[in-house]
């Protein structure tokens, strides 16, 4: 049997359930440290919407679901990433 139903995730930001293939991924990785669509460990989930990317309290809101530190280098990364998005 074929599992078509597709996983579905919350953006952190608008807290809209998507399906995870619409969703961008971040990772605290155990070994790696915080990774964008990989590693393994606590993830959180944040839509493609320029809205939920320029929330000025993403940063916060990202560290609290991950529980971990950002640093700026992670955060111009993930600017990069969503610039394709648009
Ligand atoms: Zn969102």
């Amino acid at each position: 049997m074929i599992h078509k139903s597709p996983v579905m995730r919350k953006c952190i930001s608008c807290r809209t359930t998507f399906d995870r293939n619409n969703l961008l991924k971040i990772t605290k990785d155990h070994n790696l440290g915080i990774m964008l669509n990989e590693g393994m460990g606590r993830s959180a989930y944040i839509c493609k919407s320029k809205k939920c990317f320029t929330d000025p309290k993403l940063k916060k809101k990202l560290q609290k679901a991950l529980k971990a530190i950002l640093n700026p280098e992670i955060i111009d990364i993930f600017a990069r990433e969503i610039a394709n998005y648009k």
